[in-house]
């Protein structure tokens, strides 16, 4: 039997070797091209494009993602692979008339990685691979240059030693640091030959030590596991929590790009330098750059030594500067889009190390654009997809003035909450509040901490901007400070937080509290100094143009959450077509307010008693007095008097209610407001229970000034003076403990309050329609919808509906004008969507309340789920926060459901999103694509919704996919 499936296997064999693992380019050709991303990683396409094009490109080979994804599969690299790789050695080697890594003169590579899409510094390059003990001698003698040879050969120790030999950075940091220390030397450039061969001597002892064994002299057995660390470094941390933050697939895996070297540290005619066909901050059209002269790979962004502007390397070399500018502007017109690239000068001679369609902020990508148009470059519906949804923001928030100052970064970090902060670093929480929370005297900070706890919030708060040197783009200052729209720079490695000393430092400078420094939440930058900020421009004229391209193409509505006029007016400017989410009780919160809204849920009956009592003995045609009731009775008249307490407060309410609505209605005179009637369980608008219990239990230990404080904190309840605290108090525990819940989310809340009070309903309600009618009559157009939130039957539509339908007909009647008008329900409990057939009866227009409609179908607490999200993240159980993206799998499901089923009974349903979600792009999409009529979403993510609405829509006309910047 063994011996009859044995051909079989080999033929299964020599059908599987067709596959193509390796790609080879050099010589002025190449196996692949630009357009092979999927297979050979941005990198490893745009290597073989230029190659092809002709470019000066050092000659090499790529092995591609597929064998990435073998390794992920199988932990090894099969046969096929080995024997192509050798294969492409071989002509390498032919090629250049070297070996690697051995004879007079030794064949050396880089080993770089490259996925599909660019995931910045997420897996470290290999330089100078092929370098041992002896070759390193042959490079000396041939560059006739030993403190070149050495410098290469230490670099490799450290580069493999860490990525290969998983070796922390600062145990070679520690040596290094210590030689210059010696020497008395700042830069690298300082050290001799001999300095640097003693560095390696002690950097082999570092191998040694971490890793049990010698530093790999066979350069054949370096090649193959340098390839195999940059197949598993795919699975880091790092890049894991990089391709979920940008939604990149976990399956793709990367390729590797094996390299001839070139070397830009040869000396004073040599260099290496990075750079942008345009200003990737701003758009402008101007070359931009950096660069090192007599320097390898990652010394530009390294900080180690200040690079200089490219614009310099025209004095230096003018030749090879023309050159540079004549072969990056042909690759800009060739690929249609920005370029980012890298090259190396050896000994004079140019050489393209990379060339990819660069990041940039939204300005830039919008401007990018435009110019590209104009250019003829791109069409109109192209430049739709060059721009980011996400990226509008960026001209909702302040920017830095970099135009008359000299702009030193200190360093890059993540970019995690847009927008720019200038400002005086503190180091504590306390010490900003001290420096920026009080009276006239008032300094911007900036709160620079190693990473942020939640201890830090007040501080975060008063703070202009945040810096961390650690944490990532959903670490826990990121995170917070997108919530607030705060700029935020995390993990800015190179920074070093001392918060003993409170001092921060970096590339060699030290900063103390009160110095001055700005922070570009958009790009990471870290800036010393005192820049100037620009106020944001939602009206810029370049954002208008691009919009202007952008909107013919939209099919879905946008509209706005917004409560209160002030953000209605800022959502109208952004663009908004209707309110789809006015939430009545956040008009409560307001100083004049809040106080009959704690006395509408007080509902305190003491009062009201003898006028509950005269309704009750009316009814009953009696005449008795409280004490004489039966104990039924007596609770009978008690629930009466609160709710005659819950009609005055009421009573009082309704005018202030009716003003806001109103407001309303002006700034968004013709377009649709939607409206909810009071949502939240009512202990939200209470003090918390344990507050008081303390207060309670202390009273008699507080000293005079403490019970001031307490006054002023329980003033809304009846407290005028410290008398009256310890009367005050324990019933309004009482009642506080009455309204406490287990589950409130789950409790009493929503349409439960308002057919348990109908008073609450009859009162909002009456508000909205007196102020829509007062509207109509000063000629303003109004179209109100009142929307019955956590609706899960037919019934509590009918009950609300129903109240909604009378007093409207009341107001109209006592007021002699008609508006027009819908009443219709949020979708936001699971049932709700599964009888939406049903609720469509009652319903005119739906809105998915997306939040808890996820939160009801995970089981998730909204609050809480951060407790486990961080896990769940990590361990790819979910891949997004679906409070922020919508978990189109599950929960888009109900959202599907409910739609059709809802259109099925009313053909007419107008079907809308309020929650979070409405401004997030990939959600944006799949509510375009379920036919949803409109999203609604914070004013600032207006912007944002619109494009992607633009965008999901003219995918589907231009039958293109996506097609943007990656
Ligand atoms: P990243 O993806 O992080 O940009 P790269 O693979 O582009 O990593 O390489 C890191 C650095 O090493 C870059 O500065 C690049 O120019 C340089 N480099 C890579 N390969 C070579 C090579 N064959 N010769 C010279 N420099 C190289
Ligand atoms: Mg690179
Ligand atoms: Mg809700």
């Amino acid at each position: 039997m063994a011996t009859m499936t044995l051909p079989e296997t080999e033929a299964q064999e020599s059908k599987r070797s067709t596959t193509k693992y390796v790609y080879f380019f050099g010589g002025g050709k190449a196996d692949g091209n630009g357009k092979m991303k999927d297979v050979l990683g941005g990198k490893g396409a745009g290597l073989a494009e230029m190659t092809n094009a002709g470019l000066p490109v050092p000659p090499g080979f790529t092995i591609q993602t597929e064998a990435c994804r073998e390794y992920m599969r199988t932990a090894t690299t099969s046969k096929e692979v080995e024997r192509q790789m050798d294969e492409a050695l071989a002509a390498l080697e032919a090629l250049q008339g070297q070996k690697l890594g051995t004879g007079e003169n030794p064949l050396l590579v880089s080993v770089r990685s490259g996925a599909k899409f660019s995931m910045p510094g997420m897996m470290d390059t290999i330089l100078n691979l092929g370098l041992n003990d002896k070759s390193v001698e042959a490079l000396a003698k041939r560059s006739n240059n030993p403190r070149f040879a050495a410098d290469s050969y230490r670099r490799l120790i450290q580069m493999f030693g860490n990525v290969v030999l998983d070796i922390e950075k600062s145990a070679f940091d520690e040596v290094f640091d210590a030689k210059k220390k010696q020497r008395k030397t700042k830069f690298d450039t300082d050290l001799t030959a001999k300095d640097l061969q003693e560095v390696i001597v002690e950097y082999k002892k570092v191998v040694k030590k971490h890793t049990k064994r010698d530093f790999p002299q066979d350069p054949r057995e370096q090649l193959v596991m340098a390839r195999d660390a940059v197949f598993r470094s795919w699975q880091n941390d790092r890049a894991k929590s990089y391709r979920r933050i940008n939604n990149i697939d976990d399956l793709l895996g990367t390729a590797v790009n094996v390299q001839w070297m070139v070397y830009g540290n040869l000396g004073e005619t040599s260099g290496t330098g990075v750079g942008f066909t345009r200003n990737p901050a701003t758009g402008t059209k101007e070359f931009y750059g950096e660069f090192l002269m007599n320097a390898q790979g990652e010394d530009v962004v390294s900080g180690v030594r200040t690079p200089v502007h490219i614009l310099e390397l025209h004095k230096i070399m003018p030749d090879v500067y023309d050159q540079l500018r004549d072969i990056t502007t042909r690759l800009e017109k060739h690929y249609k889009d920005m370029q980012d690239f890298e090259f190396t000068i050896q000994d004079e001679k140019l050489y393209m190390l990379q060339t990819r369609n660069g990041k940039r902020t939204g300005l830039a990508a919008v401007r990018v654009a435009i110019q590209m148009v104009e250019e003829g470059l791109i069409t109109k519906e192209e430049a739709v997809f060059r721009v980011e949804p996400n990226q509008l923001y960026d001209f909702l928030v302040p920017r830095l003035d970099e135009k008359k100052t000299v702009v030193e970064v200190l360093a890059t970090g993540l970019p995690a909450s847009p927008g720019a902060a200038v400002g005086q670093i503190v180091f504590t929480a306390d010490e900003a509040v001290k420096k920026a929370g009080h009276g006239a005297k008032k300094n911007p900070v900036i709160l620079v901490r190693a990473e942020t706890t939640p201890e830090d919030i007040d501080g975060m708060e008063v703070a202009k901007g945040i810096l961390t040197s650690r944490g990532g783009m959903t670490s826990h200052a990121a995170v917070v400070t997108r919530g607030m729209g705060k700029c935020c720079v995390a993990g800015a490695g190179d920074i070093t937080v001392d918060e003993k000393k409170r001092e921060m430092r970096v590339k060699g400078q030290t900063f103390q509290e009160g110095d001055w420094i700005s922070l570009d939440g958009t790009t990471g930058r870290v800036i010393k100094g005192k820049l100037n900020t620009i106020p944001p421009k939602a009206d810029d004229p370049e954002l208008l143009q691009f919009m202007s391209w952008s909107e013919p193409f939209r099919k879905m509505k946008v509209r706005a959450n917004a409560d209160v006029p002030r953000d209605a007016v800022q959502a109208r400017a952004f663009g908004a077509e209707g309110i789809g989410l006015c939430r009545t009780e956040h008009m409560f919160f307001g100083e004049k307010k809040i106080k009959h809204m704690r006395d509408m849920i007080l509902a305190r009956e003491e009062k009201y008693i003898p006028a509950a009592l005269l309704e009750y003995n009316k009814e009953k045609g009696a005449r008795v007095s409280f004490k004489e009731l039966e104990p039924a009775a007596q609770s009978e008249v008690k629930e009466r008097a609160q709710k005659l307490a819950r009609l005055a407060a009421l009573k009082q309410l309704l005018p202030l209610q009716r003003d806001d609505f109103a407001g309303v209605f002006k700034a968004m005179d013709g377009l649709p407001v939607t409206i909810r009637t009071l949502d939240p369980p009512l202990h939200e608008f209470l003090p918390r229970r344990e507050d008081l219990m303390v207060d309670i239990a202390l009273l008699s230990r507080y000293s005079a000034k403490q019970k001031k404080e307490l006054v002023a904190k329980y003033k809304d309840y009846g407290v005028k003076g410290v008398g009256d605290l310890k009367k005050a108090l324990p019933p309004l525990l009482a009642r506080v403990e009455q309204l406490h819940e287990f589950n409130p989310m789950l409790g009493h809340r929503g349409c439960r309050l308002g057919i348990t009070y109908p008073e609450i309903t009859e009162t909002q309600v009456r508000a909205i329609f007196e102020a829509a009618v007062d509207c109509t009559k000063k000629g303003i157009k109004v179209l109100p919808e009142v929307m019955i939130p956590l609706v899960a039957t037919l019934k509590e539509m009918a009950n609300q509906g129903a109240i909604v339908r009378r007093v409207a007909e009341e107001v109209f009647k006592e007021k002699g004008t008609k508006v027009e008008y819908m009443v219709g329900t949020m979708i936001e409990t699971p049932r709700a969507a599964l009888v939406a057939d049903e609720i469509a009866k009652e319903a005119e227009f739906f809105s998915f309340g997306t939040n808890d409609l996820t939160q009801m179908t995970f089981g998730f607490s909204r609050d809480d789920v951060n407790k486990v999200l961080p896990t769940y993240l990590a361990e790819g159980i979910l891949k997004q926060d679906p409070f922020a993206a919508l978990d189109q799998e599950g929960v888009g499901q109900l959202v599907k459901m409910a739609t059709e089923r809802g259109r099925k009974t009313r053909p007419t349903l107008k079907v809308g999103i309020c929650g979070e979600h409405g401004g997030e792009p990939s959600s944006v999409e799949f509510f375009y694509r379920t036919g949803l009529n409109y999203v609604s979403c914070s004013p600032f993510r207006v912007l944002t919704a619109r494009l992607a609405a633009a965008q999901a829509a003219a995918a589907e006309t231009l039958k293109v996919e996506g097609g943007r910047t990656k």
